[in-house]
């Protein structure tokens, strides 16, 4: 599925769209520049799953942790998981990103070495900068109704 938003409202509203198609155990990996659109399309996942942040997450350097009513929602920023401090096991990265019981969106996966094997699905959301300061090209592959 393909959209062009024009405003950073129209991309919450397509996070929303998503939410409604989501599943436990599926992981959107969010591609795009600084800028691009991942964490706002993010808030509007959450708003769409009715999810309300988690204060307690441990991991809260690079994770924030949602309820919603059928479960967790995780939204992972790995963006300075290059920072020699950060240890991907430490952060407890392997079982974040294979919990079947939970949602799991995360930006700039291009920073995870390995990616452990999973059952659930896996969405990949690519972000590009449209023409126009406001326009962003969105698309999402591995929904069953592309
Ligand atoms: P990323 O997480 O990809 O770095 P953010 O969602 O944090 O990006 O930031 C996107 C920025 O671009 C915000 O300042 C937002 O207001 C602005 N923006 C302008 N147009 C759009 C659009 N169509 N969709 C999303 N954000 C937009
Ligand atoms: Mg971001």
């Amino acid at each position: 599925m393909r959209v062009v938003t024009n405003s950073a409202e129209e991309t919450t509203v397509f996070g929303k769209k998503i939410a409604e198609q989501l599943q436990s155990g599926d992981l959107l990996l969010l591609k795009g520049d600084l800028g691009a659109g991942k964490t706002t399309f993010v808030q509007g996942i959450a708003e769409g799953l009715s999810a309300t942040k988690n204060p307690t997450s441990p991991s809260f350097t690079i994770m924030q942790e949602y309820d919603f009513p059928e479960g967790i929602f995780r939204h992972l920023d790995l963006y300075r998981l290059d920072d020699p401090t950060l240890d991907t096991e430490t952060l407890g990265l392997p079982e974040l990103l294979t919990d079947e019981t939970a949602i799991t969106a995360v930006e700039w996966p291009e920073r995870l070495k390995q990616m452990w094997e999973r059952k659930g699905r896996t969405i990949e959301v690519i972000f590009h900068y449209g023409v126009g300061a406001s326009a962003r090209e969105i698309e999402a592959l591995g929904l069953d109704n592309n």
